[in-house]
């Protein structure tokens, strides 16, 4: 917030010019790329979203999508409104996508240009394997679009080993920044495929080789005004993400995780996603039989200042969602929504112990304590 209200200075300043390029920097390092296109979009997630369809979609296109949760279901939605057609590969919401099903989906369609997947489903918690997906879309001689939202900042992203191609996210989540900008990264070989376009990209302000000028070129020139006090608190969340480093922060996200998870299965709620391809910073569990979810989600912020996530498209109603991200991702977080749950729950119909979920959490931070002792 104190960098957020630094002194405004012009979008041209050499030292706003400098804070640029210190960016680009830090944001290959969250990216873990040498990606020399890697900058902030001046907009939210889904203007990273659209950017790198509108730039890599030429109209006609066959991009293959895979589908296992709300956020899939808006890449389609910018495959099609860019002129191509999307195959998809479906999966069950909750579930991570099958890399051999991609695999049997790019054999029937052998003339597929792209692939594009969700790496963290925030509508369910799951997680795909990234780099088995970006390597099977590679044999098939497609680039890939790879959504990363809710993952850089809280799992590991590594664009350069997954061989990734478009990747994009977002400020306002694991990044723990306000919302508004959009961190996006391109291969040599995305920069090409844009450079060899047939047809000018119908957006102007999405249009990367025009905002290149002003990000990428050494000789800037105006292309829109940066929103320069944003990209202050995107410096200053970057540098709090590299001075903790990449593998610290990873682990905290599994280690508060697990204590959420002990004192959720305490009072008796079930996960939606499998062990395996859970996201800890993305907790999404199912609303007991019988129990009003609005009720709990208004009563949990109103009395208890706890916020949770309600569940998206046919989990709407359904699931709860505990989100874990970046500088809220602590130990006082994790106890007090666990707390106000015991305090709720009992409310609305559902018994529970008092204390059980909070000794269930604490017990999980002592076994983490000893394991990282030993
Ligand atoms: C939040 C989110 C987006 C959209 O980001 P906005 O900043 O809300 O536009 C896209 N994809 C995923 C996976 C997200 O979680």
């Amino acid at each position: 917030m104190a960098a957020l209200g630094q002194t405004v200075v012009g979008y041209m300043d050499p030292v706003f010019v400098n804070m640029m390029e210190e960016l680009k920097t830090l944001l290959r390092y969250a990216f873990q790329t040498g990606n020399a296109l890697t900058f902030p979009l001046s907009g939210p997630g889904s203007v990273g979203m659209e950017t790198c369809f509108v730039n890599l979609v030429e109209p006609g296109d066959k991009v293959v999508v895979c589908r296992n949760g709300v956020f899939g279901g808006r890449m389609i939605e910018n495959v099609q409104r860019s002129g191509g057609t999307a195959i998809v590969v479906e999966e069950e919401w909750g579930h991570a996508i099958d890399p051999q099903k991609l695999e049997d989906t790019l054999k029937a369609h052998p003339d597929a240009r792209l692939v594009a997947f969700v790496h963290a489903e925030t509508s369910t918690g799951a997680q795909s394997d990234a780099a088995a997906l970006c390597a099977v879309a590679r044999q098939h001689g497609c680039l890939t679009i790879v959504d990363t939202v809710t993952s850089l900042g809280g799992t590991p992203v590594l664009v350069d080993a997954w061989g990734a191609d478009a990747v994009y996210s977002g400020s306002q989540k694991c990044l723990s920044c306000t919302p508004g900008l959009s961190p996006v990264t391109f291969s040599a070989a995305a920069i090409e495929r844009v450079k060899a376009r047939r047809t000018k990209v119908q957006s102007w302000f999405m249009d990367l080789t025009l905002v290149l000028d002003y990000w990428g070129a050494t000789q800037r020139t105006y292309h829109h005004t940066a929103p320069g006090n944003s990209l202050y608190g995107l410096h200053e969340a970057l540098r709090l993400l590299a001075e903790e480093g990449l593998e610290n922060t990873w682990a905290r996200h599994r280690r508060h995780h697990a204590a959420l998870k002990a004192g959720l299965e305490a009072l008796g709620l079930s996960f939606v996603v499998a062990e395996a391809a859970r996201l800890p910073q993305m907790n999404a569990v199912r609303v007991p039989e019988g129990v009003d979810d609005l009720t709990v989600r208004r009563t949990l912020l109103q009395e208890h200042a706890v916020e949770i996530g309600a569940g998206l498209g046919p989990l709407a109603g359904k699931v709860w969602r505990f989100g874990l991200m970046g500088w809220s991702c602590r130990e006082d977080n994790v106890m007090a929504a666990l707390a106000a749950l015991e305090q709720v729950l009992p409310q609305v119909g559902h018994g529970v112990e008092a204390g059980a979920a909070v000794a269930a959490a604490h017990r999980a931070y002592a076994a983490e304590h000893l394991r990282a002792a030993a």
